[in-house]
C-alpha cells in the first residue's frame, strides 16, 4: 500500500501526451490546439458595408451639426448587395445604394445608413436621385475597415488553445478546414462481477445493477475523451481476460471491481497474464483502497494505461476523480495547471470526522459566504452510496487523524469539475 501523493507521482511519471492529431476542424471542437492557425486573408477582407445605406464620398458633406437639416443630393449609380462588386468610382456628386457586407466602391469613405434618407428617397436605386441628411457625418464612418481585425500571416490562435465554439469560427475565417488538435483519448470502459445486470434489467435477488459502466463512460465524455463501453463480464478468469484483451487496444482501459482481496478478485493476476505491467495495487485512502494501476508497454505503438477500480461505485468515482482523470488529461496534452481538480480551504458549516487509519474524501454542498467557501457535509452511508455524491460540489478531504471536525473549522476542499459549477 502507498500513500496518495506517491500514487499520483508514479502516474505522472508514467502518462505522456498522445501524439497530436490533425483533425477535421469541427471533430477538434473541444479539444485543445496542437499548431497554430495562421490566416490566409485580412479581416474584414476588404473595407465592407457595416450599415444598410448609401456610400458616399465625405467631400460631398459638411459635417453638419447634431440635428441638422441640411440635405445633399446625390444621383445612385449603382446598387450594391453584399457579394456584388463594381469597377465604378464614386466621385463627387455620386453614391451606391449599398447593402451590408458589399465592398465599399472606390472613392467612398463612408457609408449614411439608410435611415438618414430624406424618406422619400430612401427606396432609389441605380439611376435614382437619393437626399441625405448632413448631420453628425464622420469619414470612415460604418465601414469595416480592410484588415482592422487582422491581418493575413497573422498567428490567430496558439498552441494550448482550447477550441470553443469562437475559437473554431474564427478558425474557419482564416481557412482553415483541419487542424492539428490533441488526440481524442480513447478510453475503454469495463465493468466486472458475476452479480451484474445491465440497468434496463431488474435486478434478482443477489443482482446488482452495473452503475459504473454508464458512470465512468461520463465522467471520460466530461473529460472530452472517447468511451468505449465494453459491458460487463462475468468473474470467470476466460471471461475477463477476453474482455480486457479488447480493452488494451484503447489508450486507457478502466475496469471496475475485482482488484481487491476477496476469493473472486481475479484482475490483479489476468493484468498480469495480459503483459500488463503493476505500478502501483493499493493506496492508503477511503474510499477506494483497492485501486490498481499499470500499463502495458509495446515496442513500436503507444502504450496502455490500465486501471483497476474499485467496485463499490463512489469508490469508482473517487479513484476516478483523483487517479484515471489525471492520466487522462496528461494523454489529452492539458497544461499541468489543469491536471488534478482544484483545491481550496472552505469553512465548515457543520461538524465530520477522519478516519484514524487513511485520509479520507468525503462529499460536500459548497457555497460562498462572506468572501469565503463554505462546506456543507452531505449525508452519505459509504463507498457504496451514488446517492450522497448527487449535488457533491466538493468533497472534504481529511488527514489520517481519526478526530473530529468542528462547524467554523477550515478543512481543505477538492472541487468535482462539472459539479463545482453548480455550487
Ligand atoms: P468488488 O470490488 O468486485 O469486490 O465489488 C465491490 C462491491 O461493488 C460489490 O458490492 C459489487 O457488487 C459492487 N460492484 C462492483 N461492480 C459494480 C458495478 N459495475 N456497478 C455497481 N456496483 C458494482
Ligand atoms: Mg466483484
Amino acid at each position: 500500500m502507498i500513500e496518495l501523493p506517491e500514487a499520483i507521482r508514479l502516474i505522472e511519471g508514467v502518462a505522456r501526451p498522445l501524439p497530436p492529431r490533425r483533425l477535421p476542424l469541427l471533430d477538434a471542437c473541444g479539444r485543445l490546439l496542437a499548431g497554430s492557425i495562421v490566416s490566409d486573408v485580412d479581416s474584414p477582407p476588404w473595407d465592407r458595408a457595416m450599415m444598410d445605406g448609401f456610400a458616399v464620398s465625405s467631400e460631398d458633406f459638411t459635417s453638419g451639426p447634431a440635428g441638422s437639416t441640411e440635405v445633399v443630393e446625390l444621383d445612385v449609380i449603382v446598387d450594391l448587395a453584399a457579394g456584388d462588386v463594381t469597377t465604378l468610382v464614386i466621385g463627387r456628386g455620386r453614391c451606391a445604394r449599398i447593402m451590408t457586407g458589399a465592398p465599399v466602391p472606390a472613392g467612398a469613405d463612408a457609408v449614411v445608413p439608410v435611415e438618414a434618407a430624406v424618406a422619400d428617397t430612401a427606396r432609389v436605386h441605380a439611376g435614382g436621385r437619393v437626399r441625405l441628411l448632413d448631420n453628425r457625418f464622420r469619414s470612415g464612418q460604418h465601414i469595416g475597415r480592410q484588415g482592422a481585425a487582422f491581418r493575413s500571416g497573422q498567428e490567430l490562435l496558439t498552441a494550448g488553445t482550447l477550441l470553443g465554439s469562437a475559437e473554431i469560427g474564427l478558425a474557419a475565417e482564416a481557412g482553415a478546414t483541419h487542424v492539428l488538435a490533441a488526440a481524442p483519448v480513447r478510453v475503454a470502459i469495463l465493468s466486472t462481477g458475476s452479480e451484474l445486470v445491465p440497468p434496463d434489467t431488474v435486478p434478482a435477488f443477489g443482482q446488482t445493477r452495473n452503475s459504473n459502466g454508464p458512470m465512468i463512460a461520463a465522467a471520460v465524455k466530461l473529460l472530452g475523451a472517447e468511451p468505449i463501453l465494453l459491458g460487463s463480464a462475468a468473474d470467470r478468469p476466460e471471461a475477463i481476460r477476453a474482455a480486457v484483451a479488447q480493452g488494451l487496444a484503447a489508450d486507457v482501459l478502466l475496469l471496475s471491481g475485482g482488484v481487491s482481496a476477496g476469493d473472486l478478485d481475479l484482475v490483479p493476476e489476468i493484468f498480469r497474464q495480459c503483459g500488463v505491467e503493476k505500478v502501483f495495487h493499493k493506496v492508503r485512502l477511503k474510499p477506494g483502497k483497492p485501486v490498481w494501476f499499470g500499463v502495458l508497454e509495446r515496442e513500436h505503438a503507444a502504450s496502455t494505461l490500465v486501471f483497476g477500480l474499485p467496485g463499490n461505485p463512489a469508490s469508482s468515482l473517487v479513484c476516478f476523480e483523483l487517479f484515471a482523470r489525471l492520466a487522462i488529461m496528461i494523454l489529452a496534452g492539458c497544461p499541468r495547471e489543469a491536471w488534478h481538480l482544484p483545491r481550496r480551504q472552505a469553512r465548515l458549516t457543520g461538524p465530520t470526522k477522519g478516519v484514524a487509519d487513511r485520509p479520507v474524501y468525503l462529499p460536500c454542498r459548497l457555497a460562498e459566504s462572506a468572501g469565503m467557501l463554505v462546506a456543507t457535509p452531505l449525508p452519505w452511508t459509504g463507498s457504496a452510496d451514488l446517492l450522497g455524491l448527487v449535488g457533491a460540489a466538493g468533497m472534504l478531504c481529511l488527514p489520517a487523524d481519526g478526530r473530529r471536525y468542528e462547524t467554523g473549522e477550515e478543512v481543505e476542499v477538492m472541487l468535482r469539475g462539472a459539479a463545482s459549477n453548480a455550487c
